[in-house]
């Protein structure tokens, strides 16, 4: 099963951008997951082809229009995929959230520009809105790229090492440990000796006492919800 992407845009010549290189690239040119843009522009109105106006009640900037809009999100099958868009009002979207999307047939995405797009279209496509951080960006391409990327890295055979999912940030509730590698010596500062020790359980729990620090001092919410919760298992897809 290809996992399938849709993203809505006004800019297409922003894809595949981030998404065609690396071991995400290599997945798209080998068919693991596949990426489609639809230019937002060919539904616009009139002679001009027009896919915004001025806000309803005044104010700064334009906001997609709604007819528009949803005439480039009818444009697209759904073939069972849910459709996003994302906007800074959104869901923060989550690793759990992102478990999910990876798991089902892919994603409709619809990208905003201006100053975001007329509420009566996310009401009637019921579009689910979701926000990759607490920030504003010009466009919804860059998140909806983002959103991919977190997506597509999960697909089966996308990460060489299916180990080095099970065990990262957000994974298990908390920030990952630090990492290290030769030299063992770099500007007088030494790996921690327990790292080259040898001494696996001690690694272990070497690891799990620097994450544990870390998601306290950084990430407190995190912390205390993991401390709620029974540790979320990373699930393979099947
Ligand atoms: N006036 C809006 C911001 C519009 S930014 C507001 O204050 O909420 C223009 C577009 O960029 C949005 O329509 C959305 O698609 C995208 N965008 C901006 N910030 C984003 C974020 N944090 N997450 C996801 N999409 C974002």
């Amino acid at each position: 099963m290809t996992f399938r992407a849709t993203c809505l845009t006004l800019f297409p010549e922003a894809f595949p951008g981030i998404l065609g290189v690396s071991i995400v690239g290599t997945a798209l040119r080998q068919g693991v997951w596949s990426l489609d843009t639809v230019d937002v522009r060919e539904h616009g109105v009139g002679k001009h082809r027009n896919v915004d106006d001025t806000p309803s009640g005044g104010g700064a900037g334009m906001v997609m229009r709604a007819d528009v809009a949803a005439a480039a999100l009818d444009s697209v099958e759904q073939a069972g995929r849910p459709r996003i868009y994302l906007s800074p009002r959104g869901k923060p979207l989550r690793q759990a959230r992102v478990r999910e999307l990876a798991a089902g047939p892919g994603v409709i995405l619809l990208c905003g520009r201006f100053e975001g797009l007329d509420e009566r279209v996310i009401e009637a496509r019921e579009l689910e809105e979701i926000s990759i951080g607490d920030f504003v960006l010009a466009g919804g391409e860059a998140a909806a790229q983002a959103l991919l990327e977190a997506c597509v890295r999960l697909l089966p055979g996308v990460a060489g090492n299916a180990d080095s999912l099970a065990e990262e940030s957000f994974e298990t509730g908390l920030l990952e440990h630090p990492h290290y590698t030769r030299p063992q010596i770099w500007e007088d500062r030494e790996i921690p000796t327990v790292l080259t020790s040898g001494d696996h359980a001690k690694i272990r729990a070497w690891r799990r006492n620097q994450a544990e620090e870390l998601t306290k001092a950084r990430r407190p919410d995190l912390y205390a919800a993991s401390r709620d919760a029974p540790l979320p298992r990373a699930k393979p897809r099947d």
